[in-house]
């Protein structure tokens, strides 16, 4: 089963992840996803998808494979 998917965001405009949701009643050739960084959700084609990503090794949340974590980067920034 997919958890998270990388690809597009037609709204961020540049590759991010995307957390598959569970439990809908759609064909297997689609899923719904959500977009980790700006929350946009749609019905997305299997065929859209770049690759998955990977877990961070630090917080467990799913980031693109090569690129730092955007969860431990907001963990990490300095509060004002
Ligand atoms: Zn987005
Ligand atoms: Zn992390």
């Amino acid at each position: 089963m997919i958890e998270a998917i990388q690809m597009k965001c037609n709204k961020c405009k540049k590759p991010t992840v995307f957390e598959i949701e569970q439990g809908w009643d759609i064909p297997p050739e689609v899923v719904v996803a959500k977009c980790q960084r700006c929350e946009n959700k749609g019905v997305r084609e299997v065929t859209d998808f770049m690759k998955e990503p990977v877990r961070c090794t630090k917080c467990g949340a799913w980031k693109m494979e090569g690129l730092s974590c955007s969860i431990c980067a907001k963990i990490n920034a300095p509060s004002a």
